[in-house]
C-alpha cells in the first residue's frame, strides 16, 4: 500500500513504511535478526558505499526492521525522513551533533526532563559544546541568548516533568527569523497528542521508550527531520552543506536536499557514534506504535479524571495538568496539542519532603518507577531521584521542587487510580 500522507493518524500508525515481506508474504514486519546483507556484486557493493544506491549494508547504519520504523516515525510526525537510534538520550546527542562544534552553543528551555538538563550541563562540555538555558515564556531572554555560534534550539512540547506546554508557534518564530533549527523532544506529547513540524519544528526527537512502545519493555530513540531547513542559508552548518571528506568531498545538503539530515545521520552518525538500535526493540517499538492513538486517548481522559479529583483533595496543595482550567497553559493546550494534555503531570503534597517519600512507598497500582508513559500508572518523586543530580535552584525552575510528586497516568480504570491514591495520601499525610 501506498504511504500517503492523506491517510488519517490511525491508519498511518498501522500501516505506514510496511509492506508484505518481499521473500514471504509475511504480513507483519519481520525482525530481520542479522548485521550484514550480502551483495549483488563487486559494483553494487562500491554503490551502497558511495551512498550512490541506497540498499542495507551493515545493522550498525541500517536494518530493514528499523527502516520501517523510521519510516513510520516520519508519517506520523510529518516529516521527511527518521533515524532511530538506541535511546532517546542518544537521539539528543545524534540531532546535535551535525550542527555542533567546539565554542558553539544551543539554547535549552529550563523545562526538560532530569537527564537532560544533566545531558546538556554537564557532559555535553566534554565535546566543547554549551547549553545555555533560557526560560521560553520569556522570549526576550530566548533572544537576548542567541549569539553568532548558537547552532540549534531545543525544548520539549509537553515538557517534563508535566504540566507545562511550550508556545512553539512563538519559539519558532524566533528561530525563523535568527536562522536557527528548533528542536522540539515531543517524548511526552507524543506525535497523536502534538505535531512539532505543524508549528515550525526543524527536528523532532523522541525517547520511543516511553509512549511509543508504550508498556515498558525496550529503549529508544528516534530523530524525525522536517525536511524544511535551508542547511546552505548560511555559513554556520558546514557538516551538511560543505564537503564531506568521508564520502569524496560530497556535500550532504546539495546532494540529498531535504533529505540530508537523515542521510548525515546514517551515513555519519549512526557509522561513527554507533548509538544503533536493535531490530528487535523496534518490532516492540512497532507493535506499541499500533495501538498509540487508542492508548494516549485513554491515557488524557484517565489524567483529567485523575488531575481534577487530586485538585479537589485537601491535602493536596497544587496539581499542575495543563488539561485543567486552572492551569496557566490551559489556553496552549487548544492550539498546541489539541487531543489533549497527555497523561504526565505533577502534584505538591501539603507535608512536603517526607510525606511524599511516604506517598510512594504507599501506593500500590502506582509503580514506584524511574520511566514514565507506560500502560500502568507510574510515580515518582522527582527530587529525590530523576531530579537529584540538579541544585534547588533548577529543581524550582523545573517543577520539581521538595514537595512534588510525578505521575505518569496509566490506562487501568480511573476509579482504581484513584482510590489508591486516597489510601496513599491518608497514610503520607495523617
Ligand atoms: C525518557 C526521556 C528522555 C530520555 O530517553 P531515554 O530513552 O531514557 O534515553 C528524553 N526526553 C524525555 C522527555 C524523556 O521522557
Amino acid at each position: 500500500m501506498s504511504d500517503s500522507p492523506k491517510q488519517g493518524f490511525d491508519t498511518l500508525q498501522i500501516h505506514a513504511g510496511a509492506h508484505p515481506d518481499p521473500a514471504t508474504g509475511a504480513r507483519q514486519t519481520p525482525i530481520y535478526q542479522t548485521t550484514s546483507y550480502v551483495f549483488r556484486d563487486a559494483d553494487h557493493a562500491a554503490k551502497l558505499f558511495n551512498l550512490e544506491e541506497v540498499g542495507f549494508i551493515y545493522s550498525r547504519l541500517t536494518n530493514p526492521t528499523i527502516a520501517v520504523l523510521q519510516d513510520r516515525m516520519a508519517a506520523l510526525e510529518g516529516g521527511v525522513g527518521a533515524v532511530c537510534c538506541s535511546t532517546g538520550h542518544a537521539a539528543q546527542i545524534m540531532a546535535l551533533f551535525p550542527l555542533m562544534g567546539p565554542g558553539k552553543n544551543l539554547i535549552a528551555s529550563t523545562r526538560l526532563y532530569g537527564g537532560t538538563v544533566t545531558q546538556f550541563s554537564q557532559t555535553i562540555k566534554r565535546f566543547g559544546w554549551e547549553a545555555r538555558f533560557v526560560d521560553f515564556d520569556d522570549t526576550d531572554a530566548l533572544k537576548a541568548a542567541i549569539d553568532d555560534n548558537t547552532r540549534a534550539v531545543f525544548c520539549e512540547s509537553i515538557a517534563n516533568p508535566g504540566g507545562y506546554i511550550t508556545d512553539l508557534d512563538a519559539i519558532s518564530a524566533i528561530t525563523d527569523e535568527a536562522g536557527l533549527p528548533l528542536i522540539v523532544d515531543n517524548t511526552s506529547a507524543t506525535p497523536y497528542l502534538c505535531r512539532p513540524i505543524e508549528h515550525g519544528a526543524t527536528l523532532v526527537v523522541h525517547s520511543m521508550t516511553k509512549y511509543l512502545t508504550g508498556n515498558g519493555t525496550v529503549m529508544g530513540g528516534a530523530i524525525v527531520d522536517s525536511g524544511k531547513f535551508d542547511w546552505s542559508a548560511s555559513d554556520k552548518f558546514p557538516s551538511l552543506s560543505q564537503p564531506e571528506p568521508a564520502y569524496h568531498g560530497m556535500k550532504f545538503h546539495e546532494t540529498f536536499g531535504p533529505m540530508a539530515f537523515t542521510f548525515h545521520g546514517i551515513a555519519i552518525g549512526l557509522r561513527d557514534l554507533g548509538m544503533t538500535l536493535n531490530p528487535q526493540a523496534a518490532h516492540y517499538t512497532l507493535m506499541g506504535i499500533e495501538t498509540l492513538s487508542l492508548r494516549m486517548k485513554r491515557h488524557v481522559e484517565n489524567a483529567e479524571k485523575v488531575a481534577t479529583w487530586l485538585e479537589n483533595d485537601d491535602r493536596v496543595e497544587y496539581v499542575t495538568y495543563a488539561g485543567l482550567k486552572s492551569s496557566p497553559y490551559y489556553d496552549r493546550v487548544a492550539r498546541i496539542c489539541p487531543k489533549g494534555a497527555g497523561g504526565l503531570f505533577t502534584f505538591a503534597v501539603k507535608g512536603g519532603y517526607d510525606a511524599c517519600v511516604k506517598l510512594v512507598d504507599a501506593l500500590d497500582i502506582f509503580s514506584h518507577v524511574a520511566n514514565l508513559g507506560d500502560t500502568r500508572s507510574l510515580v515518582i518523586h522527582t527530587a529525590s531521584t530523576t531530579h537529584r543530580q540538579l541544585t534547588a535552584e533548577q529543581l524550582e525552575a523545573a517543577g520539581a521542587g521538595p514537595n512534588v510528586v510525578r505521575i505518569s497516568i496509566g490506562i487501568e480504570d480511573p476509579d482504581d487510580l484513584i482510590a489508591d491514591l486516597d489510601q496513599a495520601l491518608t497514610k503520607a499525610c495523617g
